[in-house]
């Protein structure tokens, strides 16, 4: 039978190469970001290369509870029967030190990275159980096992998700569902434009002198991870580019 991945973040990066490579292993996708017409778009193109899978997009900013939870509610119930959830939205904004920092970019990061993250897993993990299984993958960072100059508010979100990484394969393993952080060090995707607010040439300086992992060698490591026999459960992985390490 067919699976079903709800990928959050899905219009670029990681989110969207998540989407490629699960839609051509087989498995149905429920995808949702901010940037729906992107969505539409990735819709498109994986249904022409891969008819026999099944695809539902939806406009889905997670920072709202409410809106997480109407969006989730109102789900036609074939999409209800999520196997796998990848909790991948989230960003980086700014890179200053704490006594100059934009309170507004905090916001936006603790909102999205934390917030988000288990506004989303609060509606899903409930679906999981009442089929008594599941697989919650959760997108971390290398930033969330040390820290780096200025990195303080990115980086503290992220040990966050490394928390509940954790926390919650303490109360999900009991119920039949397996949870797996991946954490990634630098991945070329939209992240740094986003960090720098669309300074697309500071962005670029970004990668210098590294070849930096692509969202499809994050998503093929996803693969391998999600297709382990049930008695394997992978509970945490680093994934750096070599020059990085
Ligand atoms: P991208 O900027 O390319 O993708 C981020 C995705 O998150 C987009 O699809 C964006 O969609 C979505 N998103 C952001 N805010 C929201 C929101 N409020 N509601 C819904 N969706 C949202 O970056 P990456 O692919 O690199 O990032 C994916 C994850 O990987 C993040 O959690 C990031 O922290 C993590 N990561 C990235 C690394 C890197 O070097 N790139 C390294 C380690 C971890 P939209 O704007 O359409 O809403």
């Amino acid at each position: 039978m067919q699976k079903t991945v709800f990928i959050t973040g899905a219009s670029s990066g990681i989110g969207k190469a998540c989407a490629e490579v699960l839609a051509k292993a087989g498995y149905n996708l429920l995808l949702c970001a901010r940037r729906h017409e992107k969505l539409v778009q990735l819709k498109h193109e994986l249904s022409n290369l891969y008819p026999t899978i099944h695809i539902h997009t939806f406009e889905l900013d997670v920072r709202h509870a409410q809106e997480v939870q109407q969006a989730i509610t109102a789900l036609p119930e074939e999409w209800k029967k999520i196997d796998v959830l990848i909790n991948n939205a989230g960003l980086s904004q700014g890179l200053d030190p704490i006594q100059t920092g934009n309170i507004d970019d905090w916001d936006r990061m603790i909102d999205t990275n934390i917030k988000g993250f288990l506004y989303v897993s609060r509606q899903v993990i409930p679906l999981m159980e009442a089929t008594g299984a599941g697989h919650i993958v959760n997108l971390g960072s290398i930033a969330g096992k040390e820290v780096y100059p200025n990195g303080n508010v990115y980086c503290a979100t992220k040990h966050a998700v490394d928390a509940l990484n954790k926390a919650m394969r303490i109360d999900l393993l009991p119920k039949g569902i397996k949870v797996t952080g991946i954490n990634p060090g630098m991945v070329e995707t939209e992240f740094s434009e986003v960090r720098f607010k669309g300074d697309t040439e500071r962005a670029a300086h970004v990668y210098d002198g590294l070849t930096p992992l692509s969202g499809t060698d994050i998503a093929e490591t996803i693969l391998f991870v999600l297709s382990r026999p049930a008695h394997v459960c992978i509970n945490d992985l680093l994934i750096m580019p070599t020059a990085q390490a």
